[in-house]
């Protein structure tokens, strides 16, 4: 487990209540850094680290780690930044999370469920990582507690242009996260909320009815933005507990190209796996005639050009079918594991889970085949398939 020949290595003192904060540099030829926790405690996101474990990062990759009690660090490699600060909200983190055990207690107590906490505030404040570590927290206690990933955009469990939930059973990897076997994900089709309001809404409820009845939020995080906050405490119910927090120094603002990457980067791990587990996916023909193709949400008209008897949000919702044609390569399509045939249209293509993604290489509008790359061999699974905004193309 010695570190790579020719590595620099450099130690890093961390008094107690203080973090490492370090980026990898991005693109492909960066070089890895890795962290070794030499003497004492620490954490990466709320995940404990092991003593004289070599724990690498790849390109892009922008970590803090924090001690309570103190601890020594070596960093094996040239980290883009590498820097120790002694000023953090993790306090704030933390008595967060004890507030939310509280109120796990009085639940376990009352025979009622455990707290929702809805995790607000704009780009790039540190939202998945708070959830990181309050899921970490949580699991070490004990708890189960589910990530509902609400985050078209950048999503931490599945691609992107789609919500879903996961079920946390143990803290995450620190390398790699939480591990995301068999999560209920559902079809959005495009990286903002923004483009189909109503779809989005709906998407939301949906995830909401298989965890409850009804789900109603006890807590909402807001991160870093004041006037949302405020908002918030006005619009919402009282039982709802609202509370502020800042957001870390460490967190680092991402570009757009940055976020473009790292969509990218999330669908070629859908489909080639990342760090030690590669996958071979599978490219293979579909008839036109074998699928059917929807596009969910019709584009808007205006209120006075509705057909009479309809409203806009049965615009929004509608499945619309599409012709497959030239324009469909490199779409991202999901794989809807809604019964095929008029059954499935019935009960609804739209609140169905998604059972896996595919991305069309090729269409041959002569033959009326389509190209696919899927993560499984031929045949599909099912055969309703819903198209995204999200394209993906593929460079292996
Ligand atoms: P958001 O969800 O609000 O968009 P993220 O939680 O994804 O923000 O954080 C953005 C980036 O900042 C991530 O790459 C994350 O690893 C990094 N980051 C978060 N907190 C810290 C910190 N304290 N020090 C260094 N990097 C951090």
């Amino acid at each position: 487990d010695a570190p790579a020949a020719g590595k620099v290595c450099n130690r890093f003192d961390l008094g107690k209540e203080t973090e490492l904060r370090f980026e990898v540099e991005a693109g492909e030829a960066a070089e890895q850094v890795e962290l070794e926790l030499v003497t004492g405690l620490a954490e990466v996101f709320g995940s404990e680290l092991n003593r004289n474990k070599k724990y690498v990062f790849g390109a892009g990759s922008k970590i803090a780690v924090f001690t309570w009690q103190g601890c020594t660090v070596n960093l094996y490699g040239k980290p883009e930044v590498a820097y120790v600060s002694v000023e953090t909200p993790m306090l704030l983190y933390l008595n967060t999370h004890a507030a939310l055990e509280q109120m796990r207690r009085q639940a376990e107590r009352e025979n009622e469920r455990g707290p929702r906490v809805m995790v607000v505030g704009p780009a790039d404040v540190g939202k998945s990582t708070v959830c990181r570590m309050l899921l970490n927290y949580a699991v070490r206690m004990g708890r189960r507690p589910t990530l509902v990933e609400l985050d078209v955009g950048q999503s931490g469990v599945s691609v992107p242009g789609t919500v879903s939930a996961l079920c946390i059973e143990r803290p995450a990897d620190v390398e790699e996260g939480f591990s995301v076997q068999a999560p209920l994900v559902y079809h959005f089709g495009s990286t903002t909320p923004g483009t189909n309001i109503k779809l989005y809404n709906k998407l939301t409820s949906t995830l909401a009815e298989v965890f409850s009845q009804r789900c109603e939020v006890d807590v909402v995080l807001v991160l870093d933005h004041e006037r949302l906050y405020n908002e918030l405490k006005r619009d919402l119910p009282h039982f709802v507990r609202v509370v502020l927090l800042p957001k870390s120094g460490g967190v680092v603002e991402r570009s757009k190209e940055c976020r473009r990457d790292t969509r990218d980067e999330k669908i070629r791990e859908y489909f080639y796996g990342f760090r030690g587990v590669t996958f071979y996916p599978f490219s293979y023909e579909v008839r036109f005639s074998d699928v059917r193709i929807y596009k969910i949400g019709a584009p808007s008209i205006p209120d006075s050009c509705l057909p009479l008897g309809m409203s806009q949000d049965d615009t929004q919702l509608k499945l619309v079918p599409v012709t497959p044609g030239r324009d469909l390569t490199y779409h991202v399509l999901s794989v809807s594991s809604a019964e095929d045939g008029e059954e499935g249209v019935r009960k609804g293509i739209v609140e169905s889970p998604v059972c896996g993604f595919i991305v069309v290489t090729h269409v041959d509008t002569q033959t009326q085949i389509l190209k696919v790359l899927s993560p499984a061999p031929r045949p599909l699974p099912r055969h309703t398939l819903l198209i995204m905004d999200i394209r993906f193309m593929d460079m292996k």
